[in-house]
């Protein structure tokens, strides 16, 4: 059975994905209802669940609108943050898995932008969903977790396959692009994506989801662990963490 993803913009700049399997479908984030509502009725789909990947506004403000839509939906959230996430149906912490339609989704810890922040891996889809863990060119500002929670949730999503399309919660990509051409002035794959995504951002098509493998080769937030990134910020024998807050540090205030 084939699973089939939909991107949702909502908001001025969040993405919500629609997730189909068989007569199932299920929703990533709920940044407001109405675009969501809109998508799927365009395609005659109900709603069945939603999977919250943390408990910012911008991710969960629409679940109330929906639910009153779609009676009988089921929400998936982190236990750890259970307190602070509209009422769950289902509570998953790190290493969890739950079944869609016969299909495994993997949960996997991402904390570091908030404590509980969860992505959700999707192998039969070749598809994880990082929301402000792991974005497209950079990842989730730190407000409530330390760097060195971001890089350990980076390492594991980067230890995913190679082929893996990471759906993040945003369009910040063109934004981001700028930055990393700061950090890898002379890097070539960050030269032609940063071209690639003012093309598709002049042309109003979204930038989300990416790949890993161009992930790897492009985000210096993966990237803090490379001599050529520590040698080009002066930091070379630091250690991956420092050279990483380092990074996270000049983002903050570019
Ligand atoms: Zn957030
Ligand atoms: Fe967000």
């Amino acid at each position: 059975m084939s699973i089939e993803i939909v991107t949702v913009a909502c908001r001025s700049d969040n993405y919500a994905f629609l997730v189909r399997a068989g007569e199932r479908t299920a929703l990533v984030d709920a940044p407001e209802a109405e675009p969501i509502v809109a998508a799927l009725s365009e395609r005659g789909w109900s709603l069945d669940e939603v999977w919250i990947t943390h408990h910012h506004a911008d991710h969960v403000e629409g679940l109330a609108g929906l639910r009153s839509a779609h009676p009988g939906l089921s929400v998936t959230g982190a236990r750890r943050d259970a307190h602070r996430l509209p009422k769950l149906d289902r509570e998953v912490g790190d290493g969890d898995a739950f079944q869609f339609q016969g299909h495994a989704v993997n949960v996997m810890d991402a904390s570091g932008h908030t404590v509980g922040h969860v992505a959700f891996h999707v192998p039969d889809a070749a598809a994880v969903f990082t929301a402000d863990s792991l974005m497209a060119l950079g990842c989730g500002r730190l407000f409530e977790g330390t760097p060195e929670m971001m890089w350990t949730t980076l390492s594991a999503l980067t230890s995913l396959p190679d082929d893996t399309v990471v759906y993040s919660g945003h369009e910040y990509t063109a934004a981001n692009a700028r930055f990393a051409l700061t950090i890898e002035p002379d890097n070539e794959a960050l030269k032609r994506r940063a071209a690639d995504i003012e093309a598709a951002r002049a042309e109003g098509r979204y930038t989300v989801p990416s790949t890993l493998s161009e992930e790897r080769a492009t985000n210096p937030f993966l990237r803090a662990s490379l001599r050529q990134v520590k040698e080009g910020l002066d930091m070379k024998g630091a250690d991956d963490v420092t050279v990483f807050a380092e990074i996270r540090a000049r983002k903050d205030a570019f």
